[in-house]
């Protein structure tokens, strides 16, 4: 977009979002300047917005006025983000059981939503409209770091996405609006795919955004096409994780920088890449994460333990050091960039994703670089069933593809016990909330339902 042009079209989104009394470009121009404070001055403000949702959370909420209520006058004199650890952790098992004393409207702006999780039960909890503007105001924050201006043309590529399938008739509006073309691209067929590739290619997207395993996917079809017309600014890719494979093949298809984005249902816009690609900036002016082992006690910095996040903007909903499911390390070093929000490591997804024999812990990494090499798999999924079982479900692009040497590797790595075994399917589903998962664990699911 030409410089007049998209300050012009700027302004007219800021006008759109006053009129509807949206708040998220004033916040966003908050944390513009919030991102360059020293970390000293940042923390105190993290600091006040934390106390702020924690009073707020022990008069207002059933749950946290039990849990919370001796811990007020701790609350009142903490000095540093450090002291959060002698307060509870929030599990996924509380949030299912207690989501209806956690709430504390507002007002009557809040939504309620759910997160599938992969084996367990879902889990229930709501969203006000504080926290949608805070999070809007974070990814236009995101974008000011990527070169990407509101309103620049964009392409998706989403998993099945409940959110696309309900996507109300403002919904549309404002896509066409804000100039979004998006393909649901999961199981969708070649042909669709092709024919969307080559649309995107005339609508020549500034900015290209979608799950992971969906970007990876048409990627690959993009080399393949040898299509060369898709040359976004940035591309960012979030929902699940970016494995070096992905990334590899994403950069090469559309000849640009991936920034890796995290985010959950639960709370959005948590941490995400900058320029200089050291790590993840925790989006620090509205979420805390804490790194705790299994213990619940605080790990240091450069050690990977369990994310614990507090979102300091849900005041009707308070998550106060929830425990996401997901690994992670946080580093000691600032990025190179300037920008004093702390950064997050080695995020490795779920625990529930990695696969283990024997004590043995196979990165869902391995699985991908094995395959990615192999042009003739579409898709595959590796599943864990048992203590002594690998299943392998392959889509083929032909049947002569040839096991054998996978097999192989894979034996080689699991150990002789454990059994593998094939299974060519003509598709493979994602899961509910539309994330694909290359690697699952079912048998870890079950050890820890029986312990
Ligand atoms: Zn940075």
């Amino acid at each position: 977009m030409s410089g007049l042009y998209s300050s012009i079209y700027t302004s007219l989104c800021q006008l759109k979002a006053a009129v509807r009394g949206d708040r998220q470009f004033s916040i966003y121009k908050t944390l513009a300047k919030e991102q360059f404070l020293s970390p000293e001055k940042l923390e105190q403000i993290r600091i006040k917005r934390f106390q702020k949702l924690a009073f707020r959370a022990i008069d207002k909420s059933k749950y946290y006025s039990q849990r919370l209520s001796d811990q007020r006058q701790f609350i009142e004199k903490i000095e540093s983000l450090e002291q959060l650890s002698q307060l509870p952790l929030l599990t996924r098992d509380d949030l299912q059981q207690n989501y209806k004393n956690i709430l504390c409207p507002i007002d009557n702006t809040v939504y309620a939503d759910s997160s599938g999780g992969s084996t367990g039960k879902p889990v229930n909890f709501y969203h006000d409209r504080d926290y949608q503007m805070f999070a809007s105001g974070l990814h236009l924050l995101f974008m000011s770091w990527i070169g990407i201006s509101y309103g620049d043309r964009t392409g998706v590529f989403w998993g099945a996405d409940r959110d696309f399938k309900e996507s109300s008739l403002r919904e549309k509006f404002d896509a066409k609006v804000d100039r979004i073309m998006a393909l649901n691209s999961f199981n969708v067929d070649e042909q669709s795919l092709d024919s969307f590739l080559h649309r995107l290619e005339r609508f020549n997207p500034t900015y290209i955004y979608g799950y992971a395993s969906s970007l990876a996917l048409a990627a690959e079809r993009i080399n393949q096409l040898k299509l060369t017309g898709i040359r976004p600014i940035a591309v960012r890719s979030s929902a699940e994780m970016l494995y070096d494979s992905q990334r590899a093949v994403i950069e090469q298809a559309f000849g640009t920088k991936v920034y890796n984005f995290y985010g959950s249902r639960e709370v959005n816009n948590l941490a995400a890449e900058c320029s200089a690609h050291e790590g993840m900036h925790v989006m620090a002016s509205g979420r805390i994460i804490e790194i705790v082992d299994d213990r619940g006690q605080p790990l240091p910095a450069g050690v990977q333990g369990n994310l614990a996040v507090t979102d300091l903007t849900n005041l009707s909903f308070p998550f106060i050091r929830y425990l996401t499911g997901d690994m992670g390390t946080l580093q000691s070093e600032p990025c190179s960039c300037g920008i004093s929000y702390p950064l997050l490591a080695n995020l490795a997804g779920r625990s529930s994703d990695i696969i283990n024999f024997n004590g043995v812990h196979i990165h869902g990494e391995y699985f991908t670089h094995l395959f990615y090499s192999q042009p003739l798999v579409k898709q595959f999924q590796v599943v864990q069933e048992d203590a002594d079982l690998l299943v392998i479900k392959i889509v083929a692009r032909s049947e002569q593809f040839d096991t054998e040497p996978i097999v192989k590797q894979i034996v080689e790595k699991v150990g002789q016990g454990v059994r593998i075994e094939v299974k060519f399917v003509e598709r493979i589903e994602p899961l509910k909330s539309g994330k694909f998962r290359f690697t699952i664990n079912n048998y870890s699911g079950q050890r820890k339902a029986q312990s």
